[in-house]
């Protein structure tokens, strides 16, 4: 019998459980390890309320976590209340599915202002993540500036955006909802430092921002290359640029304004107290690469939030890659040896925070190719590590108050009985109603 622990119960995280479970079968135990009391990460806390068809993927999670030799392990932080050298002697490997949970930094002067938020605490906040429940951002503003030009920019404008209507048969949190509500906002802009060309934005997503009720998106036509450009584009971004084509050339009159402002590079947030406006260089981009003009403005608003991207959150005794802001990894394999078996890791821990959900399938499977790999040479030692007793008596000892799959099914009962009309459920936003919910 061999035991693995894998830390992070989402995406990442079960896709690399279902395929250890179709490696190795009944020869396998694996514990899922959360910091929080309930399971799925990005796909809860991450994906966008108003997209539920892609947080669905969480009921094929679910079928893993009910395997016999799998086991949800929740409200257990790894290097506070274990450390993974601990965990390391229990289990023949140890895989890191932690994702990406912090923002990577704007770096500029005034970053730390109030008023200034990042993408991870913004979106964190409407979907319920209990760290960010009281983050109260002030929307009282007429203009909101968001930085960056990802799907997850054009996720917070949308949600900024839509009316309480539009929210149904979603799961936006209540806070969030009333919030979003009461908004006094008339503009956001969304700032891109590079051109139309450049954006990391997808078609659909894109597409979405010309349905809502309230808010239409415009695009300068003054920022678009000549349409004959397009051509040299992969089908996908092509798309993507034609969405902007459209914005371009609507005229959609609607109370509430969504301004793409390209070739804008913020170079300081002004402020005193709070944020007052964010001040951009001008840029001119040539193959792809931004040069600065020297031609400098000020966009006045009383909220930015920058979505740029995010950073892995170090564990103490994993290599880490402070530059690239993930673990530091041999394309997954981290170290295995006969003493401390094998340590992994796997997803937006493993990659940094690319590609879609769908992209953690064949990145667990791959990792779990590499630990057959590692156990078949001898890289790792014999089987007899104790795995899930020895776990279970640590934690006996410790007083961990573990969170069990079952316990999760009742958070989610819960949390499905106390749903508004139209919404699949209302979340709990704080850790201790979720362990009570669970009891
Ligand atoms: P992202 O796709 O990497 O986009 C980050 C954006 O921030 C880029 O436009 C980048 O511009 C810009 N940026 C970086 N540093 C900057 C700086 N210092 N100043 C100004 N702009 C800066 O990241 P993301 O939007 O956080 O998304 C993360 C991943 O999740 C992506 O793979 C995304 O597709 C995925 N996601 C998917 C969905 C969906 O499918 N519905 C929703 C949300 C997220 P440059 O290109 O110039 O560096």
């Amino acid at each position: 019998m061999r035991h693995i622990a894998i830390i992070g119960s989402g995406p990442a995280g079960y896709y690399t459980a279902e395929a250890a479970i179709k490696e190795w079968g009944e020869d396998i135990r694996v514990d899922v390890f959360d910091r929080l009391p309930v399971p799925y990460g990005l796909i809860r806390t991450g994906v966008a309320p108003d997209h539920q068809t892609i947080k669905a993927v969480s009921r094929r999670y679910e079928k893993t976590a009910l395997t016999r030799n799998v086991r949800f392990v929740g409200n257990i932080a790894i290097g506070k209340d274990i450390s993974l050298a601990e965990l390391q002697a229990l289990y023949d490997a140890v895989i890191i599915a932690t994702g990406a949970p912090h923002d990577r930094d704007l770096g500029i002067p005034g970053d730390n202002l109030p008023g200034v938020i990042g993408s991870a605490s913004f979106v964190g906040w409407y979907n319920g993540h209990p760290s960010f429940t009281d983050l109260d951002p002030d929307l009282s503003g007429r203009r909101a500036v968001v930085i960056g030009n990802g799907n997850v920019a054009l996720d917070i404008a949308r949600i900024l955006s839509k009316t309480r209507r539009e929210f149904a048969g979603s799961d936006i949190v209540a806070h969030a909802l009333d919030a979003i509500e009461g908004s006094q906002l008339d503009e956001i802009v969304i700032l891109g430092r590079r051109g139309p060309h450049q954006i990391a934005m997808t078609p659909k997503e894109l597409g979405e921002l010309r349905e809502l009720e309230r808010a239409a998106p415009h695009v300068d036509p003054g920022d678009l290359p000549p349409a004959i450009a397009d051509e040299a584009l992969e089908p996908g971004q092509r798309k993507s640029v034609q969405w902007l084509r459209q914005f371009a050339e609507d005229d959609l009159a609607k109370p509430l304004r969504i301004s793409f402002d390209f070739f804008a590079r913020p170079v300081r947030i002004l402020g005193t107290d709070r944020v007052e406006g964010v001040e951009v260089e001008r840029t001119i981009v040539t193959d792809g690469r931004l040069n600065g003009t020297g031609e400098f403005y000020m966009i006045p608003c009383h909220l930015v939030i920058s979505a740029i991207g995010y950073r892995s959150a170090p564990i103490p005794g994993a290599p880490f890659d402070e530059g690239a802001g993930r673990f530091a990894s041999d394309d997954g394999r981290i170290s295995a040896s006969p003493e401390t078996g094998g340590l992994y890791c796997v997803g937006w821990a493993r990659r940094g925070p690319t590609g879609t959900i769908g992209t953690n399938k064949p990145d667990g499977f791959a990792i779990i190719a590499k630990l057959a790999e590692d156990i078949a040479s001898g890289a790792i030692g014999p089987e007899g590590k104790a795995g899930r007793s020895g776990f279970n008596a640590l934690a006996a000892e410790r007083k961990l108050d573990i969170v069990t799959f079952r316990d999760w099914q009742k958070i989610e009962e819960a949390e499905i009985a106390a749903a508004r009309s139209g919404a699949p459920r209302e979340k709990f936003t704080l850790v201790e109603e979720m362990i009570r919910a669970g009891r």
